[in-house]
């Protein structure tokens, strides 16, 4: 009974948009802190593994949520910033799962015959690094005619902090390493941090831009599946699922009505939970589909 009115309570507050503004409010009270503590750890062009990733990719997202908070929509829009977020309601129902930071040996592999059970197509954003050094992993990935393969940049900088002759290369290096990639052709950025220059660039060559509805907060969730106060509060976890990685992603989308889901490959949680997600989905009504939909491609830029 308490989850169900906690449900319907978060259902209500994203429609309304106030659950962004009190997400905002209650950041701020820890942004410094963890500002403090992420930094340490942050090497730009440098692919992080493990703990180091997760603070990275925490770190960025405070940080956007500060920029939002701090500067006027139009000075953002104006910037190019976070094209990656999506406005647009998803298509009822509909779920695209999509993973990132791979390949990864072992777990892509996993992800893979998962989805090969439950004939599930998904999408794979690539880091051009990883995928020179697993180039059969990616071929493994595109063999199945199931999926998409996108790029991720070559290392996973924060395209707002590095210059714009370095941001093409990064979209290049990957797009040299991903040649075979699928079509059509799709980049996300990483942390979903976008310029405007990139976004030119990306759109001369032929991309579309690929945001996210719904963040598993896999990162965040720790391997048996719990959040932290503070972890929670980042991620906009609800106390109910504190303790309950599953029941955050279903959650979130059930908010969403269904949407662009973003995991992550290198995640434990991703790979010992992703089972059970898909079939709670499947239960409650949910169909998988492909961001080479027409209904999602008018989600992308
Ligand atoms: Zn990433």
């Amino acid at each position: 009974m308490h989850l169900k009115f906690c449900f319907e309570k978060m259902k209500l507050a994203l429609k309304n948009k106030t659950f962004f503004l009190f997400s905002f409010l209650l950041l701020f009270t820890v942004t410094s802190h963890v500002h403090a503590d992420a930094e340490t750890v942050i090497a730009p062009l440098q692919l992080h593994s493990g703990a180091e990733h997760n603070a990275a990719i925490r770190f960025h997202r405070l940080e956007r949520l500060k920029d939002r908070v701090n500067s006027e929509p139009s000075e953002l829009a104006k910037r190019c910033r976070y094209v990656s977020d999506i406005a647009a309601p998803a298509p009822l129902h509909q779920v695209v799962l999509s993973f990132d930071d791979g390949p990864e040996p072992i777990q892509t592999e996993l992800i893979l015959q998962l989805l090969e059970r439950y004939k599930i197509s998904a999408s794979f954003f690539m880091i051009g690094e990883k995928a020179k050094r697993h180039p059969n992993l990616v071929q493994e990935v595109l063999k199945s005619g199931r999926h998409l393969v996108g790029n991720h940049s070559w290392s996973h900088p924060n395209f707002h902090t590095i210059a714009v002759q370095e941001q093409a290369h990064q979209v290049n290096a990957a797009r040299a390493v991903l040649v075979n990639a699928s079509e059509p052709k799709l980049f996300r950025y990483p942390y979903g941090n976008s310029s405007c220059e990139s976004n030119a660039l990306l759109k001369t060559e032929g991309y579309k831009i690929v945001g996210w509805h719904v963040d598993s907060c896999d990162w965040a969730f720790d391997r048996h599946g719990s959040v932290n106060d503070k972890e929670a509060l980042e991620c906009g976890v609800l106390q109910p699922f504190k303790n309950d990685y599953v029941g955050h992603v279903l959650a979130t989308i059930e908010a969403h009505r269904g949407g662009i889901v973003l995991m992550h490959e290198t995640h434990p949680n991703t790979i010992a939970q992703l089972e059970t997600i898909i079939k709670a989905l499947i239960d409650r009504g949910f169909a998988f589909g492909a961001l080479s939909d027409t209904a999602f491609q008018q989600l992308m830029h």
